[in-house]
């Protein structure tokens, strides 16, 4: 198990978000939330990375209790949060966003090299325009600069907010493509994604949250034949 969050709850001041919320994610998965607007879903994400605090329970990353943890030290044990909206520096270099991504354990100069390629396989894109200023770039190929930041943490764990968010259907694919090969370089992913048919296609698990509950849990596979499921948010 990679990650393990029981029982947890958490807000904004004095507006509880989230209620009581048990969720897992074993090694190698994809998990994805699914929920309407407002449900909660990147509120879960912060609180698993360390940007809001819980107000209670707790969560276990790799077996052990970080309940509480800020963020840089959760990045350094392998908990990677991609925010909403890729939140990339626009004047800076493509390069030097990816440097950013690698600055919480620090490396030597050929290590970051590696790391580089690391992304590169995935977004060669990324390779051709590493001297480019970061806000010039398409939003699909801002959205990789995003996920590859991420990667150069090394994490074992990606937290991914809506990936897709105002990217051309062609995009999308390539990206959600992305994610199933990052499965397969054995990293976990808790997915928070719109489009809630292509993320069940290419999920494991997925956990339905309704006013910041979980309503519904399961195989994504069996929750694509849910009836409810279908109705309100596959849009049949
Ligand atoms: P969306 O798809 O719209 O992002 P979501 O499921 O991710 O939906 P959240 O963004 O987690 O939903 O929001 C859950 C609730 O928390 C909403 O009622 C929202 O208005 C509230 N909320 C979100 N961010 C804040 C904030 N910074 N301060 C106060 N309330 C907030």
């Amino acid at each position: 198990m990679i990650l393990k969050a029981e029982n947890l709850s958490a807000g904004y001041a004095r507006i509880q978000v989230l209620k009581a919320i048990d969720l897992e994610v074993k090694k190698g998965e994809i998990v994805c939330l699914v929920g309407a607007n407002g449900a909660g879903k990147s509120t879960l994400l912060k609180a698993l990375s360390g940007v809001i605090p819980p107000t209670a329970g707790r969560f276990l990353f790799n077996g052990q209790d970080v309940t509480g943890r800020k963020p840089n030290q959760l990045v350094r044990i392998g908990l990677s949060h991609v925010p909403e909206g890729r939140q990339i520096f626009g004047s800076l270099t493509v390069k030097q966003n990816l440097f950013l991504g690698a600055y919480v354990n620090p490396a030597k100069k050929e290590r970051l090299d590696d790391l580089l390629e690391s992304v590169f396989a995935l977004f060669p894109k990324l390779k051709e325009r590493l001297a480019q200023k970061a806000g010039t770039m398409s939003g699909g190929e801002q959205q990789m600069l995003a996920i590859g930041r991420g990667l150069m943490s090394q994490p074992k764990l990606l937290l991914l907010d809506e990936p897709s968010l105002g990217l051309a259907p062609l995009v999308v694919e390539a990206i959600l493509g992305t994610i199933g090969e990052l499965r397969s370089r054995g990293i976990s992913i808790l997915l928070v994604e719109q489009n809630v048919n292509a993320a069940l296609h290419i999920s494991d698990r997925a956990y339905v949250l309704e006013t910041g509950r979980i309503v519904l849990q399961g195989e994504a596979r069996s929750l694509l034949e849910n009836e409810e499921v279908k109705r309100c948010y596959l849009g049949m």
